[in-house]
């Protein structure tokens, strides 16, 4: 780089833009440990959150600590050393601390370069759990030797900061970094969003009177609180910026988009869905007639549609979209569903052949096996071309479907794809309306976020004459007693799922399967078990679920396949296995395949390994048959990683925002964005 363009960056450049390195105390070194951290610049230092704090304004004296009760305290090094042991392979370092009123001895493991750390006469603070009174024992604490000299205000005698650090970075020193970036550069902190004045506003969530603080003084009651008290509402702050600027973002995208796409006109005339509707054989509920209604005026609307239809698992969100794609149809363009799985593909497929063909529609399927299942019914004959829709799995997202006259997008089980996904498809067209379904439900403050672009339907209401299904957690030693059940439940006619979920389709996960489907039919007999899991070849896939559907199969051993859309109402019986495994909203979909009739339905959950939390969590299960509620416990107990599955991506990162907690934060600055126009 020449002087002339270094010189021109600094010019546009913010002092918070200012990177690390230039910093006086800070060489190479610690430059490229902190860059481990994501720190860069003065702002990202600044922004270098604590992970927790210590009331450094009060020590327990060694003499009072309790076994296994964490405990801050402070002493002097009276006595250091190494053991080594097993030929030396193994080492303890040990230090013994005295504060005048009892000893402390700290001990670590295998770390014997811990010694350089540490000298005789040395005062330490010491956070840790002490493992043992006789003597008083901490292992692996988290320790600081106390440095005197003018900086010791920084570390002692206040609530200290305590920072994720990478090895080899010291706690002490950056924490120092941290008080005098933030003394030279307060006040270059600016007010991140000036238009909405928040400093001036009332915070809710702050007690009567109070307002929001101003940004610069949350960065700094973040990392040196005058009280434990002052942490949360600087967190709340920063949080808030985070969300104020995703919604902004949002809002943007939104505005870019009702700009630029001119809507196709696909609101109908009624010519199908009338005759769909009478030969239907059920009447929709009204909340199913309800998000109709809000569809259809999307559909004739100003702007492509862009909703997501939320509904809990059963309650009937494949005959809406076929209503949605019928006013497309009628309207004269093309309609394109995808799913996540080929089996739901392929039962999408049957459905909507059955439902659309007489009405003279074409549907196809394309999956990455379907040359079989493309029956030759359903490849368009001569003639005019009519509008028609194509079913199909990923595969649709590849170069060889290139549809003629795409109106309407429709994406089944939303949260098993990416939100980069659902734009790939949506550009096969100019801009087509665009239905996302999902029945996981998505707790809202994720919602808010991931889907925030979306405008959303609900229905919250289940089809009538539902049976009840009945969760019961089981152990494993009970096992006979539930084959004994299931056995019952055959010979009257029913139907069962018996699932080995898996995190993922591995062949360990195919070979347990396989072994168990041994004993499962020995112990079912003279019942007809089949098999379905992920390694199988298509044809057979297709093959077991059509057997399962037609009632040749009365019990369909299977993994987490059958997970989500699998209709067949006659199945009133699931069992599942390593139930412990998997999270509640996924569980809550797995159970949804069952009460799918006017039958009395069981969902039997046997944990494999039945510690206390995984009964605990199990029975929000047995006790709730309300998806949003699931899945509120799921994120809470597991976070948002777990809950929408890695493969998810367009979730945003924060540093500050904790979804878990933050609903009514993001609603605030939702509220907040919307009124600033
Ligand atoms: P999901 O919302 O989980 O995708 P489905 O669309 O698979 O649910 O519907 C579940 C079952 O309920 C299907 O067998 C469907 O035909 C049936 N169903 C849908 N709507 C109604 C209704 N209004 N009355 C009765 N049965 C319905
Ligand atoms: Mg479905």
């Amino acid at each position: 780089m020449t002087a002339g363009t270094s010189q021109a960056a600094d010019a546009t450049r913010t002092p918070l833009q200012q990177p690390v390195t230039e910093l006086r105390s800070v060489g190479p070194e610690r430059a490229a440990l902190l860059s481990k951290l994501g720190i860069r610049t003065v702002e990202d230092l600044l922004l270098h959150a604590p992970r927790r704090y210590e009331d450094r304004t009060q020590f327990r004296a060694i003499r009072d600590i309790n076994e296994r009760e964490p405990v801050l305290t402070r002493g002097r090094i009276v006595a250091l050393g190494t053991k080594y042991f097993r030929k030396r392979t193994r080492s303890i370092f040990e230090i013994i601390l005295d504060d005048g009123t009892a000893r402390l001895h700290c001990r670590w493991w295998d770390l014997p370069y811990m010694e350089k750390y540490f000298a005789r006469g040395n005062e330490v603070v010491v956070f840790g759990k002490p493992v043992s009174l006789k003597p008083r024992t901490m292992d692996h604490p988290e320790t600081e030797v106390v440095e005197g000299g003018e900086e010791t205000s920084i570390h002692l005698y206040r609530i200290a900061p305590i920072y994720p650090l990478t090895e080899g970075l010291p706690q002490r020193w950056l924490r120092a970094l941290i008080w005098r970036t933030l003394e030279a550069h307060r006040k270059d902190i600016p007010e991140t969003h000036p238009e909405l004045g928040v400093p001036g506003l009332p915070d809710p969530w702050g007690g009567p009177g109070a307002k929001w603080l101003p940004r610069a003084e949350a960065v700094s009651r973040l990392h040196f609180p005058g009280n434990l008290a002052e942490v949360e509402p600087a967190r709340r702050r920063l949080a808030l910026d985070e969300y104020i600027e995703l919604q902004k973002e949002i809002r943007a995208r939104r505005k870019n988009f009702e700009r630029n796409a001119e809507a196709l006109p696909c609101g109908g005339d009624n010519t199908l869905i009338r005759p769909f509707l009478q030969r239907l054989g059920f009447k929709l509920t009204n909340a199913q007639t309800a998000v109709l209604r809000e569809i259809r005026k999307d559909m004739s609307g100003a702007h492509p549609m862009r909703r997501l239809l939320q509904g809990d698992v059963g309650s009937g969100k494949t005959v809406v979209a076929a209503c949605c794609a019928l006013m497309a149809l009628e309207s004269g363009y093309d309609v394109a569903v995808m799913a996540p799985t080929e089996i739901l593909a392929g039962q999408h497929y049957l459905t909507f052949s059955r439902w659309l063909k007489p009405l003279g529609i074409a549907v196809r399927l394309i999956t990455g096996n379907s040359k079989p299942e493309t029956t030759p019914e359903a490849e368009p004959g001569p003639g005019p071309l009519r509008p028609s829709m194509v079913i199909g799995t990923h595969a649709l997202l590849h170069g060889g479907f290139a549809p003629r006259n795409l109106g309407l997008v429709i994406i089944d089980e939303q949260h098993k794809f990416g939100v980069s996904q659902r734009e790939q498809l949506v550009r096969k067209g100019r801009y087509p309306h665009a239905l996302v379904m999902t029945a996981t439900p998505i707790p809202r403050s994720l919602g808010l976020t991931l889907y925030g672009d979306l405008d959303l339907s609900v229905i919250g209401e289940l089809p009538p004459g539902r049976g009840e299904i009945k969760t019961l957690v089981r152990t494993r030693a009970s096992l006979p007693k539930v084959w004994e059940f299931i056995r019952e439940k055959l010979a009257q006619g029913r139907q069962a799922y018996i699932v080995y979920p898996r995190v993922e389709e591995g062949d360990a996960a195919v070979k347990a399967v396989v072994k168990e489907f041994d004993s499962v039919r020995a112990a079912l007999s003279p019942h007809t078990v089949g098999l379905l899991h992920g390694r199988m070849r298509p044809e057979d896939k297709a093959r077991a679920m059509h057997s399962f559907r037609d009632g040749t199969l009365k019990v369909l051993l299977a993994t987490s396949l059958v997970e989500v859309g699998v209709d067949v109402p006659n199945a009133t019986i699931m069992v599942i296995e390593n139930a412990e495994q998997f999270g509640l909203a996924q569980l809550h979909q797995l159970r949804g395949r069952v009460g799918r009739g006017s039958h009395v339905s069981y969902c039997i959950l046997v944990p494999g390994k039945s510690t206390g939390t995984a009964r605990e969590r199990l029975r929000v299960l047995e006790n709730s048959q309300d998806g949003f509620e699931i899945a509120e416990a799921d994120l809470r107990l597991r976070g948002p990683g777990e809950l929408l599955g890695h493969d998810q991506s367009g979730l945003p990162g924060f540093r500050f925002g904790r979804l878990q907690e933050d609903l009514e934060l993001i609603r605030f600055a939702r509220t907040l964005v919307a009124r600033a126009g």
